[in-house]
């Protein structure tokens, strides 16, 4: 399948071949199709599958075909949980966009508002936004959205996660009823299945990657260390110059900054991203890691989510997540769009009971490293297991981030859905993946 035979136009199209792509990835090649068909779309799909092109290529090709003259109002929406995301949809924009004369802009907090609602007032055709930004400039009546035709929610479980499902229902209700919805999600627990059953109308359901198998293509290990050797293993471990830039997750903000300045004092170049430091601070970070001025970035989950960085090869678990599907969510960094990636995760003695989790829901044991300098000793091996953790998180809420399990459940059925596994997602050619931070497809 190539690009061509999905019937873009040729200003897409060329865009394209610039980036560097030769066909489609499976979420592109079966929702461009339905999009173009002005038909709702629910897509269980991550970050790393190619979604964000799934979405903005028909985007721009409906508005391109119906042109409008004078003053441009808002016609697309696209509304995503985290300012890394939106400015990496808006790169998105640029890139896809370049020949079509669209317009669009990206707006979020935590900066200041100038810059945004200059940009707003010259005309967009579509807007990138973050909730709470969002709800703010149309209280201050910088934004309008009853001209929007199309709405994109992205990362809805997320939205969930982080807090802002409300915010998300507000703006909705001020989006005009007749319009095409397209819906992304990871997972599909319950809440999230009801919120789009709320907003969508007869959506075709596409499903790509079930999170439990995206970790075919990574070589995974897994280090017995003592918690207070870890820091001495992965200064060791990143001794090896063949890793040229690894992703470290921690599960807290605190031990995120500790490592970061213990890998910065013994000469490692690395940056700490997560919630408490400030929006400027958290994207100078990623485009210095990006960039490969910072060889490490350390990070929580949640101010991870979604980076998406081209050739990660080496993703560390500092610590192992309490929730097993955050384990395939961290390691999906690496060996994206078919490319191979390691991951190697520490685990100490009181980790143990979540190695056990992980191991049981990728279905594999993770192959042990045994020879290393930091070995643990009989007593380090004591602590009680927690197995009872993640039970508990899913009969709290309802909610939980079963991706495997909830995804098999929805959508997996008809003729419309899609499973595929990284090992045939080998759709990536080696091009020109430069991206700009401009805000605005001319
Ligand atoms: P996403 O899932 O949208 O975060 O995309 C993941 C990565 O895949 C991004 O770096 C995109 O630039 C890249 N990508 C998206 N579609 C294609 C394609 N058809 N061919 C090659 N790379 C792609």
């Amino acid at each position: 399948m190539s690009f061509e035979k999905l019937n873009l136009i040729e200003p897409i199209l060329r865009a394209l071949q610039t980036e560097g792509y030769t066909k489609p990835t499976p979420i592109q090649e079966e929702s461009i199709p339905v999009i173009l068909k002005h038909r709702d779309l629910l897509g269980c799909a991550q970050t790393g599958t190619g979604k964000t092109a799934a979405f903005a290529i028909p985007i721009l090709q409906l508005l391109y075909a119906d042109h409008v003259q004078g003053p441009k109002p808002i016609r697309a929406l696209i509304l995503t949980p985290t300012r890394e995301l939106a400015v990496q949809i808006g790169e998105s924009f640029t890139a896809y966009g370049k020949h079509t004369g669209l317009k669009h802009t990206v707006v979020y907090g935590g900066v200041s508002q100038h810059a945004q609602t200059e940009a707003l007032r010259k005309g967009v055709d579509i807007l990138i936004a973050t909730p709470g930004r969002l709800l703010d400039l149309m209280s201050q009546r910088f934004i309008h959205l009853q001209h929007v035709k199309m709405f994109v929610l992205d990362e809805a479980d997320r939205m969930l996660d982080m807090g802002f499902i409300n915010d998300v229902k507000k703006v909705i209700a001020k989006l005009p009823t007749k319009r095409q919805t397209l819906f992304f999600s990871a997972t599909m627990p319950p809440v999230i299945m009801k919120l789009a059953d709320s907003i969508l109308t007869e959506p075709v359901n596409v499903e790509v990657t079930p999170a439990s198998s995206t970790v075919d293509a990574i070589t995974q290990s897994v280090y017995f260390v003592a918690k207070g050797d870890k820091r001495s293993l992965l200064i060791h471990l990143l001794g090896d110059r063949a890793i040229e830039s690894a992703l470290v997750f921690t599960r807290t903000k605190h031990v995120a900054d500790r490592i970061t300045r213990d890998l910065v004092k013994s000469g490692i170049k690395a940056a700490a991203i997560h919630g408490n430091k400030s929006q400027n601070a958290r994207q100078a970070a990623l485009n210095n890691f990006k960039s490969k001025q910072t060889r490490v970035l350390v990070a929580t989950d949640i101010a991870a989510r979604g980076i998406d960085v081209d050739n990660l090869s080496h993703v560390f678990n500092y610590e192992l997540p309490n929730v097993p599907e955050t384990y395939v969510h961290r390691i999906g960094r690496t060996g994206r769009a078919g490319l191979s990636g390691v991951a190697i995760s520490f685990c100490d003695g009181e980790e143990r009971a979540y190695l056990k989790d992980i191991q049981k829901l990728i279905t594999r044991q993770i192959p042990v490293v045994e020879a290393h300098p930091f070995p643990m000793k009989a007593g380090d091996f004591s602590s009680a297991p927690v197995v009872e953790k993640r039970e508990f998180h899913q009969k709290r809420g309802g909610h939980s981030h079963s991706g495997s399990s909830q995804q098999k459940q929805k959508g997996s059925s008809g003729n419309n859905s899609y499973k595929q596994g990284n090992k045939n997602n080998k759709w990536k050619s080696k091009g020109n993946h430069k991206k700009t931070t401009s805000g605005t497809a001319k």
